[in-house]
């Protein structure tokens, strides 16, 4: 028999090798043909009766990512389309949907016939849902594998049986610890915690796998075994009564009950080590049904796998340009920012040549990568050979001439127009015609800063996070003259750093900061209104932000807030800040030296380490703090969100942000804003526009003008439509 997605390959001691290899795709995954083809050699292993074993494996470099995007995509629109066809049966509907891995699986693995999985590359999700499913796993013990259930970081959780076999085969703490963190295991964690059988050198996989299913594997399971007992004890021993209190509040602590996919695989442990198997399953796939419907598992998966996948592929790269050869790239400013941006473009491979104003700053920006590259030689993430490679990529250097063969420079010197126009006029004298100029201000609008140059279609804005190293985000920012050149060569150099861009119109703040700033701005507010300080940040937290405002600002530095406040009254006037904010910011600054975390004294003290940062005391003397029962913590929840998903929501109004997608992923990679939200877009649309045109108002009339819903969600509210519908970015791209 011959498959699409698979190959059969039978040896002299009746081995099936089943090999996963999926044309025209880099890494395998699980489409709805790759379930009936596998459900299909199942059969077929089963009706021959030459065939004694199987082991099944991946052709390419890694196992499988697991499920494709496009199936868990198509469960959404098929649910939704049976529910308004058929109200009442679409649950069911969509519950016998869910168990078709589960039912393929455990197919497998009563079939008869013992199955190995021969794990010779990462294996994710689905993939290793099926390896649980194998009588016997060899894992390859080569440093690239990796194994993980990650479902839960897009909403979901394992559904597949992952949450019933795992507790199997190890204690419950260390799945649910597993499958609740989604964290990666190394093949050897994984044989340590028995979710592997054996390692074996990658070129001796295959016959490890073999020689196991030569010594007899028995085609059954520990859990088909007549007496099996969980390796944990089960849920009714001592162990398990200190477990099982501390799993759901931990649980809490972690997700502040915003996760529904965490939850439903506590459930699905604790329900499941009490059943039988086949019980068990059907727990699960029940559970994975009602956390399909949520809308946080929906917003989730849109923003966090699919929309993410498709910006980090070009979504919004213009068609028809050719790809820009990368073959070197120029940093001009090797202070902070430049430093870490020449280090993530080595490590991407790219020659950088690292400019300053004199050849000790220069080389000083580069002692930044050696720095890093030390620290992960040590760690073993890099061979000594490695690191050496990268940094012979980074040239310090105080000679402008240098420049003159790369095809993009990114400037990050100081943060003053009068600096970066003599920069660009240096710069611009020594590049190709073709070159593009790429800025990373981070306040200046990318329009203005272009009048310094000859040639502003080839001028744009790439706006990187801090640290480089580890933000997976950058802001690609369109000047008014910016061309399509420019932003498809800052796209590819994006995509080549391997971060993921939103591209947004020129505007004050661009987009995240916008957002960012009213976030901070809501906890000004709060803290002026006598909220206790420690409420504000408890607050901020269980409405699912990764860090307070006030610990926020004071990693980003009060003196910069104040700077920013100072340069909007500069050039829009009084009436663009808040007196009271201004008049918070000059006291802490001016008045008390407190900076931020920077120098040690913010919203925050900094004591020596080890001793942890706590809230600074004599903030209560500046704002007299009332007592906490006056204030209604969903409130305050409430208010964070909802004033930034508004800023948001007036980015798009003013079209500076075009596509949902990237106000959305831009959210949550660029500030972490309620992860489980899907974003600010999504937060919005989730609730229903007109209910949060409905909560803006109440807000405004209880906490001031800035609350009030603007003329676009008026709009939206009254046609109830959605930011997903009215800016459907699918529509854009076919109308293109
Ligand atoms: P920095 O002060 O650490 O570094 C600036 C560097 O530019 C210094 O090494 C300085 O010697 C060099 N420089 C100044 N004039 C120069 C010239 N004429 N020619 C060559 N080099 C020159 O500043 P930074 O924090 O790295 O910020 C740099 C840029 O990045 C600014 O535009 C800033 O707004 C932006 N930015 C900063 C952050 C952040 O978190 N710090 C985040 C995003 C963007």
């Amino acid at each position: 028999m011959s498959y699409t997605n698979f190959t059969v390959e039978t040896d002299a001691d009746g081995i099936a090798l089943v090999t996963w290899n999926m044309p025209d795709k880099s890494m395998n995954v699980f489409t709805a043909d790759v379930l009936k083809e596998l459900d299909a050699i199942v059969d077929q292993t089963v009706a021959d009766a030459a065939i004694k074993g199987v082991v099944v494996t991946s052709g390419k470099s890694t196992f499988s990512g697991g499920a494709d995007l496009s199936m868990i995509k198509g469960m959404f629109t098929f649910y939704n389309e049976e529910k308004a066809r058929d109200p009442e049966g679409a649950a069911q509907k969509l519950f016998d949907l869910c168990g078709q891995m589960t039912g393929l699986f455990r197919k497998l693995e009563t079939s008869g016939k013992p199955w190995v999985s021969a794990i010779n590359g990462t294996c994710m999700g689905g993939a290793f849902e099926l390896s649980l499913a194998c009588h016997g796993r060899v894992a390859s013990n080569s440093k690239s594998v990796k194994i993980a259930l990650p479902e839960v970081k897009v909403g979901i959780f394992p559904g597949a049986g992952g949450t019933q076999r795992v507790p199997r085969l190890t204690n419950a703490q260390d799945a649910l610890q597993m499958m609740t963190t989604g964290s990666s295991l190394t093949p050897q964690r994984a044989k340590a915690l028995g979710l592997v059988h054996e390692l074996a050198d990658p070129d001796k996989l295959i016959d490890a796998a073999k020689a196991m299913l030569k010594n007899g594997l028995k085609p059954v399971q520990p859990w088909d075994e007549k007496g099996f007992k969980a390796p944990g004890g089960g849920i009714w021993t001592p162990a398990a009564a200190q477990l099982w209190p501390a799993a759901s509040a931990i649980l809490r602590r972690e997700t502040n009950g915003n996760f529904p996919g965490a939850l439903a695989i506590v459930k699905c442990v604790y329900e499941g080590l009490q059943l039988p198997i086949d019980l068990g399953l059907k727990v699960e796939q029940r559970y994975f049904t009602q956390v399909l419907q949520t809308t946080e598992a929906f917003s989730m998966i849109r923003s966090l796998f699919i929309s993410m996948q498709e910006l980090g592929k070009g979504a919004r790269r213009p068609a028809g340009v050719p790809k820009t050869e990368l073959k070197t790239v120029g940093v001009v400013g090797a202070g902070f920012m430049g430093a870490s941006i020449a280090y993530v473009t080595a490590a991407a491979g790219i020659p950088v040549t690292l400019i300053d104003r004199d050849i000790e700053a220069a080389t000083k920006g580069k002692t930044h990568s050696e720095g890093l590259v030390k620290d992960s030689i040590g760690k073993g993430r890099m061979t000594q050979e490695q690191g050496e490679a990268l940094l012979a990529l980074i040239t310090p250097s105080a000679d402008y001439n240098d420049l003159k063969d790369v095809k993009l420079v990114v400037e990050a010197v100081f943060e003053d127009r009068q600096v970066k126009k003599d920069v660009i006029e240096k710069v611009e004298a020594v590049i190709g015609e073709d070159a593009i100029f790429a800025s990373n201000t981070s306040t200046l609008p990318i329009t203005g800063l272009a009048k310094n140059s000859k040639r502003p279609n080839q001028f744009i804005g790439i706006h990187f996070f801090s640290p480089v190293e580890k933000m997976m985000l950058t802001e690609v920012i369109l000047g008014k003259e910016s061309g399509d050149k420019a932003l498809a060569a800052a796209l590819d150099f994006v995509a080549a750093i391997k971060k993921t861009p939103i591209v947004v119109n020129d505007t004050r703040g661009f987009y995240v900061n916008r957002c960012v700033f009213r976030y901070i701005h809501e906890a000004y507010d709060m803290l002026i209104e006598g909220v206790p300080a420690a409420m504000i940040e408890n607050a901020a937290k269980m409405a699912g932000m990764p860090v307070g405002p006030l610990s926020l600002n004071d990693e980003v530095a009060i003196d910069l807030s104040q700077k920013i406040l100072k340069a909007s009254i500069a050039d829009l006037g009084e009436a663009s800040v808040n007196p009271e904010h201004m008049a918070l910011i000059n006291k802490l600054v001016d008045d008390l030296d407190r900076r931020g975390r920077k120098n040690g004294k913010g919203f925050y003290e900094y004591p020596a380490k080890p001793a942890k940062k706590f809230l600074w005391p004599g903030l209560k003397d500046l704002f007299p703090q009332k007592p906490a029962e006056n204030f209604d913590v969903e409130t305050l929840k409430q208010r964070f969100l909802v004033t930034i998903a508004l800023e948001a929501a007036r980015t798009v109004e003013e079209g500076i942000v075009t596509d949902p997608r990237e106000a959305d992923v831009g959210s949550i990679l660029g500030f972490g804003f309620a992860p489980y939200t899907g974003g600010t877009l999504s937060y919005i649309d989730g609730m229903g526009v007109k209910t949060f045109f409905d909560l803006c108002e109440k807000l405004a009339a209880a906490y001031g003008e800035h609350f009030q819903p603007t003329a676009l969600l008026k709009d939206m509210a009254a046609k109830g439509q959605t930011f997903y519908g009215r800016f459907d970015p699918y529509a854009t791209q076919a109308a293109a």
